[in-house]
């Protein structure tokens, strides 16, 4: 599958909004779009009007570039939740956010989604006991996402132990066992992500 290998940066600064892709380095004073915020090339200091399509492309862009997918995997995911009853926006976050990658990341398991999905394809998760290697998996209220025994004591997941992690009200943490559970679907309000879904819907929708 084709992947993504330019310098994130470019993307936050493409968006014009933090996408978190750095792990640590995205709250230091050394995140590009801090020191650098205007798009990245030759032009970018220089754009301005942006048209209703460009509006809706850039947010879809956003969307995607946040939760780290391509666009098959995206598309795949909106018409997912196009056929769910509700309204599809909020589906469609629903869908990104209770993938297990994200979830990891939300736990405080991972510094980035990309290392979350990482760490989900090297097996070190488990799914109410058994192994669950697929990032994309989904999750659903009472299921427990735990790092397996053999490899809590790596030096990745010692570290976490160390730390104190917030997360969100829709799942709880147990840092000590390196142990979380979904409480609930997340709500729309629960969901952090700086995405104007409507305008993927529409864009999705001509
Ligand atoms: Fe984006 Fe993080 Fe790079 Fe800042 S450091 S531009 S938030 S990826």
């Amino acid at each position: 599958m084709a992947r993504y290998t330019d310098a994130n940066c470019r993307l936050c600064r493409r968006e014009g909004q933090k996408l978190f892709l750095k792990g640590d380095r995205c709250y230091s004073s050394k995140c590009a779009l801090d020191r650098r915020g205007y798009a990245p090339g030759q032009h970018g200091q220089g754009r301005s009007k942006i048209s209703d399509y460009g509006l809706q492309l850039r947010e879809k862009q956003k969307a995607k570039r946040f939760y780290g997918l391509q666009e098959t995997q995206f598309r795949n995911l909106f018409d997912k939740a196009a056929r769910k009853t509700g309204i599809t926006g909020e589906n469609l976050l629903i869908l990104l956010e209770t993938r297990l990658d994200n979830v990891v990341f939300r736990l405080g398991f991972a510094s980035s989604r990309k290392e979350a999905r990482q760490l989900v394809n090297h097996g070190h998760f488990q799914v109410n006991g058994k192994k669950v290697n697929i990032p994309s998996f989904t999750v659903k209220p009472g299921d427990v996402i735990k790092v397996k025994e053999k490899s809590t004591n790596s030096p990745k997941f010692k570290e976490v132990k160390e730390m104190s992690i917030t997360v969100p009200s829709w799942v709880s943490v147990d840092v000590e066992k390196l142990e979380g559970k979904i409480l609930s679907v997340p709500t729309r309000a629960e969901i952090d992500t700086p995405v104007a879904e409507h305008l993927i819907v529409e864009l999705y929708s001509k």
